[in-house]
Order: C-alpha cells, then structure tokens, then sequence
C-alpha cells in the first residue's frame, strides 16, 4: 500500500453508509500548518476517548480529540455500574467527563467524523468529513462498537430501555420481573443461564425451532426456565418500555424486560484499514498496554472489549493515554 494514500471509505459513524472517496477536497499535508500538528489525536470523543484525552492532557501533550457524537449507550436513560456515577444518565457522565477535560489547555476538541487517515514519516495524517486535515505522532481510536439491530418491530425503539444487553448494566432494575431472553443454542441457554440469578420468572424465546442440546434444555427446565419455540413478530412497546411480545400464532407474552445479545460491528473500519488486526470475535486487537499491532496505533473501549462497560472503556482509555506518552518519552529519550 502507498503510504500515503489516505483511507477515506472506512468511517461508517453516520449509520453504516460509507462516506464518499474525497481525496481531492483534501487539503494536501503541506497545507497544514503548525497549528494541526499534534502529539496525538483521538478519534472518539465518549467515555474511552475522554479517559485517554485526560492522561494526555495531564502529561502535557498536545492533543486533538474528534467526536461525531454517536455513543452506543445514547437512548439508555440511566447508567448503571460505574462507581460515583451510578444512576446518571449517560450523557451527563460524558458532558461532565468533558468539562474536566477541557480544563487541560493543550487538549484540543473538534466535532465531526473522522474519514481518512494514512500512515507518514513522522506519524499520521487524518482528515475529516469536512476536509480538514491534521497531523499527529501517535493515533488512539476510541471509536466503539454499532450495535447490528434485528429488524424486529418494536425491538430499536427499546433497545437500552427495555431491550437490554447487560444484566450488571441493567439487571438489579427489573429484578424478579417477568423477563425473557430473546436467543437459542449455546449463546441462548448462557445468556438464561447468566439471567436466572436475576429473576426466577424467565422464559428463554428461540424465535423458531429450538437449537439447544436435550440436556441444555432439561437444564433450563430443571431451573423453572420455560422455553417457547413460536416465532416473534413484533415487540409491542409504549415509549420503549415492552409490553408485550407478540407471535405467529397470534398469541401473546406479557414480558417486562427482555435481553438479547444483537450482532456488532466496529464504528469505524479505519483501523482494520490502517491494518490493525482484529480479533476472531471482531475486536481490534491490542496488547496489556493497548498497542494495537501497527505501531503508534492505541485502541480502547468498547472496540476492543467483550465486558462492554463505561468503567472498563474508562480504564483501557486511561491506559492507553499513559502507554502512548511512556511510548512518546522513550521514543526520543
Ligand atoms: C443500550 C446500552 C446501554 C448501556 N448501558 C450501560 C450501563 O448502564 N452501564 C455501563 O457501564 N455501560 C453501559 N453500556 C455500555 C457502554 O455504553 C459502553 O461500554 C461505552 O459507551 C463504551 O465507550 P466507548 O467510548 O468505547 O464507545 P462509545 O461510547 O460508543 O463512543 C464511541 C464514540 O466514537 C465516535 N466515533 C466513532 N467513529 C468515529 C469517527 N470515524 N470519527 C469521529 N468519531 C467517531 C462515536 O460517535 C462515539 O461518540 C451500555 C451500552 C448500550 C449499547
């Protein structure tokens, strides 16, 4: 690959549509001046790239950090699970995170999608929707996971609110409330299993004939786990709170909580485009101190974790601020 041949088809945080090839709008790098040169730049502005703009911020280093403003957790009314911050809305933990930040003068903000970046000499070139482009030594992509919805009715509108990924996120809320699991075979019956200690009314709903061993099933059973097979139409909801789930049959469920474990994809495709590695299960591949295997290139929350939380994106982010100055210092010292 030319070095320099700037990536600009991988960014999808508009929602999964590729942005167009605008390598001519571009300004060229020596139009850049002075002023777009950074230490780092962190594509992502949410909780793993505010943890990392900190350390850096509070390490003295130069910093521009670009958000499009699109968190996986955006329609979740309240955060769970974070200590000091338990119960707060999502956007309040990330505006007041923000405020923090931006008490470091040489942290830097911008608001927009990241489109292209290209390895150089010195580090990387990145440019944005808008054309503007900037140079820093080291990049962190903080970008996050999307969330691959099923275009079950009912089901986007109460994804976070009723619809849930995490019982530690979500659970203690819906105790002992009628709740169901939405899933079959292996992930199916460990998503039930998991969801018991939280309820003992559950029902595991396979949408379609059951893919479960005779003896995961008899497990279930054995745990007054009900398994319905009926395929689902529809989720009937009010204002994203799950009323009811509907069948094909045209009966009902009267369900409260519902969990399922939806499909992801990576927010942005610019790393895997930079050639970081990715992990078989879709992560991006990074190492204790959050070195993906291109170097100068850090990843940090959600796109690089299974125990998806805002306090696990916090502390990779953290660490990967503070590996990237140690890299910095003994890069020159
Ligand atoms: C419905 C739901 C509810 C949740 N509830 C909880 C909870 O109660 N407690 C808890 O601890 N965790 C919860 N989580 C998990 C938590 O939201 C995530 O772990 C956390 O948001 C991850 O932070 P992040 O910074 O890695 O990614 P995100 O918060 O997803 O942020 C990624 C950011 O990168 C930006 N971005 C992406 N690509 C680009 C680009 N090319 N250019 C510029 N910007 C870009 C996005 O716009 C976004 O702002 C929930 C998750 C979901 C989906």
């Amino acid at each position: 690959m030319d070095r320099r041949h700037f990536l600009t088809l991988g960014a999808t945080a508009t929602g999964g549509a590729l942005m167009p090839l605008r390598a001519l709008a571009y300004p060229t790098p020596e139009r850049m001046n002075e002023d777009q040169h950074f230490d780092a730049i962190i594509v992502g502005g949410s909780y793993a790239g505010l943890a990392a703009g900190m350390a850096l911020g509070r390490a003295l280093r130069r910093v521009l950090i670009v958000d499009s403003g699109l968190p996986c957790n955006r329609q979740t009314p309240f955060s769970h699970n974070f200590i000091t911050q338990d119960g707060v809305p999502p956007h309040l933990i990330a505006a007041k995170a923000r405020a923090q930040v931006e008490r470091y003068p040489l942290v830097e903000f911008k608001r927009g999608l990241v489109t292209g970046a290209s390895i150089t000499d010195e580090g990387f070139d990145v440019r944005l929707e808008d054309g503007a482009g900037y140079r820093a030594k080291k990049l962190v992509f903080a970008t996050g996971v999307r969330d691959v919805l099923p275009t079950l009715p009912g089901f986007a509108e109460c994804w976070g609110i009723s619809v849930l990924h995490c019982p530690y996120c979500h659970g203690y809320e819906v105790r002992d409330e009628a709740t169901g699991v939405l899933g079959n075979g292996e992930r199916g019956f460990e998503l039930a299993r998991l969801i018991s200690n939280w309820t003992r009314d559950l029902t595991l709903f396979t949408n379609g004939p059951s893919t479960l061993t005779e003896a995961q099933a008899a497990q279930l059973r054995a745990h007054s786990i009900r398994i319905v097979e009926t395929s689902v139409t529809e989720l009937e909801q009010v204002k994203g709170q799950l009323q009811r789930i509907l069948f094909t049959n045209g009966s009902a469920a009267a369900i409260h909580a519902l969990y399922a474990m939806p499909a992801f994809e990576q927010h942005c495709t610019l790393p895997q485009e930079l050639g970081c590695a990715l992990t078989d299960e879709g992560y991006l591949k990074v190492d204790a101190q959050q070195r993906t295997s291109i170097p100068g290139i850090y990843a940090c929350g959600d796109s690089t974790l299974r125990l998806r939380t805002v306090a696990n994106a916090v502390a990779t982010g953290t660490t990967a601020g503070m590996m990237l100055n140690k890299d910095l210092i003994t890069g020159t010292f």
